[in-house]
């Protein structure tokens, strides 16, 4: 059986960046066509050696910041449902905020192996954000930058115990 892992975060941390980069631009961009509106995208992505099913959490496409809340809300909870383990994405340089705190709890409770990246952690700005993260009680975060391909053995590493 492949490993379900949903990518989970508020808007704007990385996520679809970092389900572009493990899936491969290729199959990224057909349902990046504009238009075509998908909550969550789901695909085979390529890790080292390990072949997993990636889902990310998406909610674009909707007119008005509370639409967008809502629909965020019940996709991060269908995705986490469908997973076996989730990847929780914070923005380190933006450090944790409520909403952060709101989507980590939805994790926490679901009892299931989470964890937690530190991403657009290239440069020093990500510091703090970095030792803050340790707040969502979701252990060590990985420092990861989804737009530079850093830190990424480092997810395999965590990600393969699980396999
Ligand atoms: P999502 O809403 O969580 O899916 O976030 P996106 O993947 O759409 O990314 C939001 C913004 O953050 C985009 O402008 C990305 O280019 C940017 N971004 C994503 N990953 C990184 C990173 O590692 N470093 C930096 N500096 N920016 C990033
Ligand atoms: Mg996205």
């Amino acid at each position: 059986m492949r490993l379900n892992v949903a990518i989970v975060g508020r808007p704007n941390v990385g996520k679809s960046t970092l389900f572009n980069r493990l899936v491969g631009k290729k199959l990224a961009l057909v349902d990046d066509r504009p238009g075509v509106t998908r909550d969550r995208r789901e695909s085979e992505a390529r890790l080292g050696d390990m072949t997993i099913n990636i889902i990310d959490t998406a909610g674009l496409e909707v007119a008005g910041e509370d639409a967008l809340e809502t629909r965020m809300r019940l996709q991060t909870e269908e995705a986490v449902a469908m997973s076996d383990v989730i990847l929780f994405m914070i923005d380190a340089r933006a450090g944790i905020t409520p909403m952060d705190e709101y989507f980590a709890n939805v994790a926490r409770k679901s009892g299931k192996p989470t964890i937690l990246l530190a991403n657009k952690s290239e440069g020093r700005k990500a510091d703090a954000g970095f030792y803050d993260s340790y707040s969502l009680g979701l252990g060590d975060p990985v420092t990861l930058s989804a737009e530079h391909g850093i830190g990424m053995s480092e997810l395999y590493e965590q990600l393969v115990k699980y396999e």
